[in-house]
């Protein structure tokens, strides 16, 4: 089936207490894994391309092969851009065939990122494609083991993110309760008070970034107290890579078996993470 976008997904999953995964993909065994995995679990599913992964394919690529796989899926394919910086990625994506689109203007100053964010959804809602926003920093592990370990002055304050939302009209907000891109070397202390906060006061649905290496207990109290959309990227990126060190030294295996390997380890964690998110048999 053609590309849905987040609001013929995220809805459905907030209103019945599950969450969405979006994966994030470089190439084809990502891209193949992910999709197979939700079509074995029924599940809708969210591919996701990351502005900073053009060091690795550019975004228009993704999108045909992508595409393909989504025409032949028997479950909701959305393809969303994660994490874009610059309008022109984002308007790149849209004519690319994005369904879906995140402007992250989280580091910028509130007002600035309202403006961006105003400019961003003026774009793309006439065309059908929704808007992530994020309010709040997300630090990277990188940034974390340098001793920038978040605090809560990064975090997402319930009463802006209202705010925000009222003046931008995105249609998902991702927040910042703890988590931090990437693998985390400490045992994580999510606020989820102000999770609770946040989805008291503000209509869309909710997104948490940071998803890799969370507890299953974590995801599920997060999804209880209103998250719709958790990103998973590193944990994947990690079991692909396990995958095919095991079988580097085995000479009668060569790089398709690697790719084969890596695509069925990313395979099994997707369809895992589906099972926790309580996405599964939700396709319709
Ligand atoms: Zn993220």
């Amino acid at each position: 089936m053609p590309f849905v976008n987040l609001n013929e997904i995220l809805p459905a999953a907030k209103a019945n207490h599950y969450g969405v995964g979006a994966f994030n993909v470089i190439g084809e065994p990502f891209i193949c894994g992910a999709i197979t995995a939700a079509e074995k679990e029924a599940s809708p599913i969210i591919i996701a391309f990351a502005e900073v992964h053009e060091s690795y394919v550019p975004l228009e690529f993704v999108a045909e092969m992508v595409k393909y796989w989504a025409q032949r899926a028997r479950v909701p394919v959305a393809l969303h851009l994660d994490h874009a910086k610059n309008v022109d990625t984002i308007i790149r994506a849209i004519r690319a065939g994005f369904s879906s689109v995140m402007y992250d203007g989280s580091t910028t100053p509130f007002a600035d990122n309202v403006k961006i964010t105003q400019k961003v959804v003026a774009i793309a809602k006439p065309v059908g494609v929704t808007v992530e926003a994020e309010l709040g920093i997300l630090t990277g592990v990188e940034e974390v083991a340098e001793g920038k370990r978040p605090t809560e002055d990064f975090y997402t304050d319930p009463e802006q993110a209202a705010e925000f939302v009222e003046k931008t009209g995105c249609d998902a907000l991702a927040v910042s309760i703890g988590t931090a891109h990437g693998m985390y070397t400490w045992e994580t202390m999510l606020d989820f008070n102000r999770l609770q906060k946040i989805s008291e006061l503000v209509s869309v649905p909710l997104v948490l970034h940071g998803g890799s290496g969370l507890s299953s207990n974590d995801f599920r109290t997060a999804i209880s107290k209103g998250i719709s959309k958790v990103n998973v990227f590193t944990e994947c990126a990690l079991a692909a890579g396990r995958a095919v060190r095991e079988a580097v030294n085995d000479n009668s295996k060569s790089f398709p078996d690697f790719c084969q390997l890596g695509q069925k380890a990313i395979e099994d964690l997707v369809r895992s993470k589906i099972r926790i998110f309580g996405s599964c048999g939700k396709a319709v």
